[in-house]
């Protein structure tokens, strides 16, 4: 069941609206067309109970004034950090907005998450789409996106995105959900346990670019094959650590043969039986501890966020592939098809 109504007018007067998503279980999830916005995801505890498990604000008002946390936005068009904001495409050099810095962060100044997206709902979900000009933010040729969010019974969210050019690009699409399993503004996510299946992750410098080298996970405290709770690293010695202030950084994903959709991280919260699986097709996942959330602003049920009252698990391609040629490639050219699924499939056990 889809339900809209009026979300309010943006500073330049556009019309938002709110979707709500309601499936037989009676798990709802709420998107805004401003910024394609999660705002809210509501599932049962072990017992029952339902809570919202994603940071948010209550007004779009305050989505405007304070973005810098992108929470539940559509990420674009680069997801993550793109080094000096450039590139080069085929010979020839393009300069992007710059918004981190010196880099380019979610594709800059004005990302997807600023935009008012076209919508149209059908019995289990929506799809939003937006044009975005030849030049926006920097990035060359004419983008078509489409995301595609559908909420299935068995309590899970699907996102699919697409998107086409008529010039050659760069493309990495993500969602910036911040999860907190115990309820938004309840309490901090240290207990939660976290599995990501992957082997590797990709080093960062202090600006949090890439410095190329794939890494093993083994003995850092980034290895969650096993599953181990946030809080027993999130402050570690670990240079990785401390130069992030938390977990910041892309994994890279263990892949199947063929590819296909993999399990990428499984989430367990203790206190609520919460269990969140991300599912994906993309070869890397941003774990972000919200090291950066630092009290500004009210969340959607009155209470500020401060640094590890959520976390998000972007899936993505690596940060800086554009100026990275060992990375796989995110070059997308006319005649192609840009096509990723991500799912939150969310489930629940007895603690
Ligand atoms: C980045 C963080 C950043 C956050 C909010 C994450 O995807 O990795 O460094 O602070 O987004 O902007």
């Amino acid at each position: 069941m889809i339900a809209k109504t009026p979300f309010g007018v943006t500073v330049n007067g556009a019309a938002v609206d709110l979707y709500q998503l309601t499936n037989a279980q009676g798990m709802q999830v709420k998107i805004i067309t401003y910024g394609g916005i999660i705002t809210s995801i509501r599932v049962p505890d072990s017992f029952g109970n339902m809570a919202n498990v994603v940071l948010g604000y209550p007004t779009l008002s305050d989505y405007e004034r304070l973005s810098d946390p992108y929470f539940g936005a559509l990420i674009g068009r680069y997801a993550n950090r793109l080094a000096k904001g450039k590139f080069t495409l085929d010979g020839k050099e393009y300069q992007l907005s710059v918004n981190d810095g010196l880099n380019t962060l979610h594709g800059g100044k004005t990302g997807f998450d600023k935009v008012v997206w076209n919508a149209v709902s059908s019995a289990h979900g929506l799809t939003l789409s937006h044009r975005s000009p030849d030049g926006d933010n920097g990035f060359p040729g004419s983008l078509m996106v489409t995301v595609a969010y559908t909420l299935t019974d068995d309590n899970a969210l699907h996102l699919e995105y697409s998107a086409t050019t008529d010039q050659p690009t760069v493309v990495n699409l993500t969602n910036h959900a911040y999860f907190n399993l115990s309820g938004e503004g309840t309490r901090d996510i240290y207990d939660h346990i976290l599995r990501i299946n992957a082997d590797h992750f990709t080093k960062s410098d202090s600006q949090l670019i890439p410095t190329g080298e794939i890494a093993p996970v083994e003995c850092t405290a980034l290895d969650f094959r096993v599953p181990k709770a946030i809080g027993t690293g999130v402050r570690s010695n670990d240079p990785q650590i401390v130069a992030a202030r938390g977990y910041d950084h892309n994994w890279v994903l263990n892949q199947t043969e063929p590819p296909s959709l993999i399990t990428a991280a499984r989430l367990y919260d203790p206190h609520s039986g919460r269990i969140l699986e991300v599912l994906t097709d993309q070869i890397g996942l941003q774990f972000y501890s919200g090291n950066f959330l630092t009290g500004v602003g009210y969340g959607s049920s009155g209470r500020s966020y401060r640094q590890s009252d959520g976390l998000a698990l972007e899936t993505q391609h690596y940060p800086d592939s554009p100026n990275r040629p060992e990375f796989p490639s995110t070059v997308l050219r006319p005649g192609e098809t840009y096509r990723t699924t991500t799912i939150y499939k969310f489930s629940t056990v007895r603690a």
